[in-house]
């Protein structure tokens, strides 16, 4: 009998037919194996690497098969990642559709002048490919195997995480779990009692806290709210978030202006749920994970799941990985969020942290037309992306989100501005420095030390604004 597993170092799934018992037995490590279909309770250990597609033919292979009590992680094994060529105004109408499409996974957002990136299964590849050749947008593979990059992103962190020397919870080396970011928030709480409070603004679907650190000094201010990885899978935005609170709280003697300037609300992991798969299930998730009645993909975008221009785009496929759900504020997540920011009047600043692109975005996403405000919007982002360039000479475009990427609807950014009434809204696609969403550690600290440069300008500007 035929047993299908994955291969534990997981370079290559893994069909093993077993011909004349152990003695001959033949493994076909082939990616193009029937994936869906793998009985992920079995896993095989076998001390040998691999290509994919190779067929080898062992006379004595010692296999280690146990039975897993539970589900383990998606395996993306022979998952590819396609850069088209630069889009054009005609071609990115072909290609922006394709982001609801529950084959393709986007991981970059669809922009006239740039490549975007898609990941794509074996099984669909070819299908990805000839559309891609249809609109003449020359399909190249930047990243052959995406398990084989994930495997090695895992042992990395790893690796860094086993040699961690310092007790403190955040020393911006290492991607962090949702837990020690709570751990953190915690650790501020308790050192900085009279400047750090928690407030947990809700609870996720899955029953975790979405707690928002406060940062303030005294009553009367006006306040920032800031939140990361409401999309799961962008790692690299808790740390940006925990760089704020690091900043204004452990080097409080340095920014104390910036805390005496106003209140800063910020909520590191604002998809907990999400989040804690990302790393626990699936690398590459991203949205939440609410139960969808009648279909069997689970979790809505809650960046499309906003109150304002909610759900324009028709998209009408659950398993897409933009579904705005069939109602606005259908995950306690975004719900809790635009309870609180309408409820704390002296929000005048919204700021979305999200990965990836070098973007500065402000609204709107759901039309081409400019803001009423758009001149103080652009003169903001302008001046906040040019502090952050003179730290180590990154560019960020900027600009709003429909002209400079494409329509998008339902998202925080455009609801905490149209709605909401906050006059300033921002939309920060942190670099990824050509490894999609998954940087090397190092990274972190070049990534957060920039942002912050643009941050701090935009709380000056959060101070003077007025909220009507
Ligand atoms: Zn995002």
């Amino acid at each position: 009998m035929p047993l299908i597993g994955t291969f534990k170092n997981n370079l290559s799934d893994i069909l093993i037919s077993s011909r004349i018992g152990l003695e001959e037995t033949v493994i076909i490590f082939n990616c193009l194996a029937i994936k869906d279909q793998i009985n992920k309770r079995f896993h095989i250990i076998a001390g040998l690497l691999v290509n994919c597609k190779m067929r080898l033919s062992l006379s004595i292979v010692l296999l280690l098969a146990f039975a897993c009590a539970n589900a383990t992680r998606k395996s993306y094994s022979c998952y590819k990642v396609i850069r088209t060529d630069v889009l054009s105004k005609e071609t990115i109408k072909g290609v922006a559709p394709l982001q609801h499409r529950p084959e393709f996974n986007f991981w970059s957002q669809p922009m006239v002048g740039r490549a975007v990136e898609i990941m794509v299964a074996p099984q669909h590849e070819a299908l990805l490919t000839g559309i891609l050749r249809r609109m003449k947008l020359n399909p190249t593979v930047i990243i052959e195997d995406v398990g084989r990059e994930e495997q090695l992103e895992r042992d990395y962190i790893a690796q860094i995480k086993s040699q961690k020397k310092s007790s403190r919870e955040v020393t911006f080396d290492n991607f962090m779990t949702f837990d020690e970011i709570q751990a953190y928030l915690a650790e501020l709480v308790v050192t900085y009692p009279d400047l750090a409070s928690l407030i947990q603004i809700g609870t996720s679907t899955g029953g975790r806290p979405l707690n928002v650190l406060k940062i303030s000094n005294g009553p009367g201010k006006k306040a920032l709210f800031t939140d990361a990885a409401i999309h799961a899978r962008e790692w690299i935005t808790p740390p940006v978030a925990l760089k704020i609170a690091f900043e204004l709280l452990e080097n409080y003697n340095i920014n104390q202006g910036l805390v005496d300037l106003l209140d800063w609300y910020i909520l590191p992991v604002a998809n907990p749920d999400g989040y804690v798969y990302s790393w626990e299930s699936d690398r590459y998730w991203r949205k939440t994970r609410s139960v969808n009645p009648g279909s069997s993909c689970i979790g809505t975008d809650p960046n499309r799941n906003f109150d304002f221009h909610w759900g324009e785009e028709g998209v009408t496929d659950p398993c897409g990985e933009t579904w705005p759900n069939t109602r606005p504020f259908s995950e306690p997540e975004t719900a809790a969020m635009s309870v609180f920011i309408n409820n704390t009047l002296e929000i005048t600043t919204y700021i979305a942290l999200h990965s990836y692109g070098q973007l500065l975005i402000f609204p709107y996403g759901h039309t081409t037309e400019l803001p009423p405000t758009f001149d103080e919007l652009n003169g903001h982002a302008l001046e906040a992306a040019a502090a952050l360039e003179a730290v180590s000479g990154t560019v960020y475009e900027i600009g709003t989100v429909a002209n400079v990427l494409y329509y998008s609807y339902g998202a925080c950014r455009d609801w905490a501005y149209g709605a909401a009434g906050l006059p300033l809204s921002y939309t920060f696609e942190l670099p990824s420095n050509g490894f999609g969403f998954s940087p090397p550690p190092t990274d972190i600290i070049p990534v957060v030390t920039e942002t912050w440069e643009a941050i701090k300008v935009l709380a000056v500007a959060a101070a003077g604004a007025v909220r009507p």
